[in-house]
């Protein structure tokens, strides 16, 4: 009996602590609530903190290299412009890099006489954080024959390459400066190769700086590399490069990656033609180096009109922008 008696009271008691977890129920969601909310909260908060700091690039400051490059008259081995265009290159990075070296390289030519040309080599963190080097790559001369000119008596004269050699050169000149002042947490290595440009059908090659960077060079094995030609069209169309697209895929991902990522619409997701560029010779060792270069090709490509006139500020603020994207993510 006392048994039973105790039983119900037990039960009876049983019922207000059911009661009580009831309505201790509603704080401990809510308490569940706010603490799911800080925590999505303070996570937004560390993504944006942590994420990678891209300094800012300058497009009208690389616009006015290309002037002052144009300036100097056409960059064609053994004349006044090429002179003075290396003397130019060659002072800016050395303000600004922690290396810098040259690299003489020649072209003979069918005529017997020879070109000779001298490679940059500008480097940035030799010891970096990271165990890392990435290969910024241009071409720094200009074509010695508008041989496309529209006007067959002009064919014999230089091309002014401000499009076709001196656009890219300005976009590592503006890398360079952010590398200088940032330095990022890779190692960056510019180099800026010399007679890409005399190439004649099959007797005489194109890209022949970066091909004796690349002979003479044979244990320099980058992580990755990115040659900029061309990049500073006013309407400027850059798909995926050919020959970059079927032996560097991942690069080229990774590049294109970026480009959508900071809405730079330049970029454009199709694969174009196959160019023979300064990629070319990395490529042919092993080395994922990809070329990013507009295409089809103007219409004042090897003519006497790739003038400064045909480059704007904001497509070379683009390509740098995607370019220190890359860079400042690794
Ligand atoms: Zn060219």
């Amino acid at each position: 009996m006392s048994g039973r008696k105790g039983g119900r009271a037990r039960r009876a008691h049983a019922r207000p602590p059911k009661r009580s977890r009831k309505a201790a129920g509603r704080p401990a969601y809510w308490v569940a609530a706010l603490a799911v909310a800080a925590v999505a909260i303070v996570v937004a908060i560390l993504v944006w903190v942590l994420k990678p700091a891209v300094p800012s690039f300058d497009g009208r400051r690389a616009l006015s290299d290309v002037n002052t490059l144009v300036d100097f008259g056409p960059r064609v081995p053994g004349t006044a412009g090429h002179a003075a265009g290396f003397e130019f290159l060659r002072a800016r990075l050395d303000t600004l890099a922690d290396q810098l070296s040259v690299q003489p390289v020649y072209l003979p030519l069918p005529n017997g006489d020879t070109l000779n040309g001298t490679n940059l080599i500008a480097s940035f963190n030799l010891n970096p954080a990271r165990n890392a080097r990435v290969m910024l790559g241009a071409h720094w001369d200009s074509r010695p024959w508008a041989d496309r000119d529209p006007d067959p008596t002009r064919r014999g004269e230089p091309v002014p390459g401000a499009n076709d050699g001196a656009s890219g050169v300005v976009v590592l000149l503006e890398m360079a400066r952010l590398l200088h002042a940032d330095p990022p947490e890779i190692g960056v290595d510019i180099l800026l190769f010399d007679l890409e440009d005399a190439g004649a059908d099959s007797t005489v090659p194109f890209a022949v700086g970066s091909e004796q960077f690349a002979a003479e060079n044979e244990h320099y094995r980058p992580t990755f590399g990115i040659v900029v030609d061309m990049v500073c069209d006013a309407e400027l169309r850059l798909p995926r490069e050919g020959n970059s697209h079927q032996a560097a895929r991942r690069v080229v991902d990774m590049v294109w990656a970026a480009a959508d990522d900071v809405g730079a619409d330049a970029f454009l997701d199709e694969v174009g033609g196959s160019v023979t560029d300064d990629h070319v010779p990395f490529l042919r060792r092993g080395i994922p180096v990809i070329d990013v270069i507009h295409s089809p090709f103007p219409d004042y490509w090897h003519t006497t009109a790739d003038t400064p006139e045909k480059c704007s500020a904001e497509s070379l603020e683009e390509v740098g922008g995607v370019i220190a994207r890359v860079i400042y993510s690794q």
